[in-house]
């Protein structure tokens, strides 16, 4: 999990002109803008662990061909041939699914029994 956080000047709309915003990016992806003035937030990517899970399949799935060919044509077998290396990478990926997932809820409420 890696957030990212910088300022710079947008029109609010309810200011109704041109404030300080704080900018958050998240794994490199832009998660939310709030203005400094009045605190308005606005959510970029709300679902951030699905947003991370596509890019993930999207970076799996741009592998070279005979992995996606190998993939379709045989799953279990695909998965048991795969090197150490890249086995490796989903437990990251979980973890950093993980770590997203606290972060987008850890300003809920505490749930009430
Ligand atoms: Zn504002």
């Amino acid at each position: 999990m890696n957030e990212t956080k910088f300022e710079t000047a947008f029109y609010c709309i309810r200011c109704m002109s041109d404030s300080l915003h704080t900018v958050v990016y998240v794994n490199d992806i832009l998660h939310k803008v709030t203005c400094q003035t009045c605190g308005r937030e606005s959510v970029i990517t709300p679902d951030l662990p699905k947003e991370v899970y596509i890019r993930y399949f999207d970076r799996i799935l741009s592998k070279p061909s005979r992995i996606t060919k190998e993939f379709k044509a045989d799953l279990s077998h695909f998965l048991s041939s795969l090197p150490y290396r890249v086995l490796s990478k989903p437990y990251r990926t979980y973890r950093e699914f993980k770590g997203i997932f606290k972060y987008v809820h850890k300003n809920d409420p505490p749930k009430e029994e």
